[in-house]
């Protein structure tokens, strides 16, 4: 197979695989999926057999219309070519309805990937994803506090979704096999952020100020983030550990502190 490194191309061989990433999106039969990087089609094929709409987003020039040719004669299947970090989901989702996410990722872009569902989730435009990315990155994802692996990407993750690890597969489930091992995700879009009380964006630059120095305290990163120190002696919740970091503290906790500092 002709393949572009820096397009992240390394296609999913293993059929079982292919399978079991399709069967973790449910009964698809009356949802729209949309398919980020279909390559040459190793999930697409299984897709179009099973969905009620099926969008497929390929940014490789080369692929994008050999795939479009093969899915001609199915009225269900669309492939777009284009860059999914640009895709505008309001538009490609029906109105009134959610879509569903699956994808082989290219994983030199899963963070942004992932931050863009989010996005999407929170304005109830898609449902679920099954997400294939490196085992690393996945497991920050899926990661608990207070776990080594714990940072701002799985709390940003855990605000947005219900995340569960499906499984992990080897390199050899690809062709060519890439460096890494790669692990599939199921991330279920329920955004907590009504629930705790807190504003989308406000609560996602806090977070982003917690986490900033992994290093140091929740103290110490938001005095360097501004917060005055009279302000956090003053405020500072009593369930919270003033010495404690941020990867020790629940979505709870740091709700909590929000609205202390706020
Ligand atoms: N789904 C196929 C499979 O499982 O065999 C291919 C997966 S491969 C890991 C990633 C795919 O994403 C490739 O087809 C690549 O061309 C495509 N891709 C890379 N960057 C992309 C982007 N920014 N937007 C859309 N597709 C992209």
């Amino acid at each position: 197979m002709k393949r572009k490194p820096k397009l992240g191309q390394n296609f999913l061989v293993d059929d079982r695989a292919r399978h079991a990433i399709v069967d973790a999106l449910g009964d698809i039969r009356q949802r729209t999926v949309i398919e980020i990087g279909p390559g040459h089609g190793a999930i697409t094929d299984i897709l179009a057999e099973k969905a009620n709409q099926l969008i497929a987003l390929e940014l490789d020039r080369e692929l994008a219309p050999g795939l479009a040719q093969r899915f001609a004669a199915r009225p269900n299947v669309r492939i777009i070519e284009i860059d999914v970090l640009k895709a505008d989901f309001a538009s490609i989702v029906p109105i009134g309805e959610t879509a569903d996410v699956v994808g082989n990722l290219p994983y030199y872009i899963t963070s942004d990937i992932l931050l863009k569902l989010f996005h999407a989730g929170a304005s109830g435009l898609l449902s679920r994803a099954v997400v294939m990315m490196q085992r690393e990155v996945a497991a920050r994802v899926a990661a608990s506090p207070g776990g080594r692996e714990y940072g701002l990407l799985s709390a940003t993750a855990q605000m947005n979704a219900r995340v569960e690890d499906l499984f992990t597969l080897p390199p050899s489930a690809f062709s060519p096999p890439p460096e890494v091992y790669s692990t599939v995700l199921r991330l279920d879009f329920a955004p907590r952020f009504s629930e705790l009380g807190v504003d989308p964006e406000r609560f996602d630059s806090f977070l982003k100020q917690i986490f900033a120095q992994k290093r140091k305290t929740l103290e110490n990163n938001l005095r360097a983030a501004g917060f005055a120190s009279d302000d956090l002696e003053s405020r500072w919740p009593a369930a919270v550990p003033r010495k404690s970091r941020a990867e020790t503290l629940s979505l709870e906790a740091m709700a909590e502190l929000y609205h202390a500092l706020k």
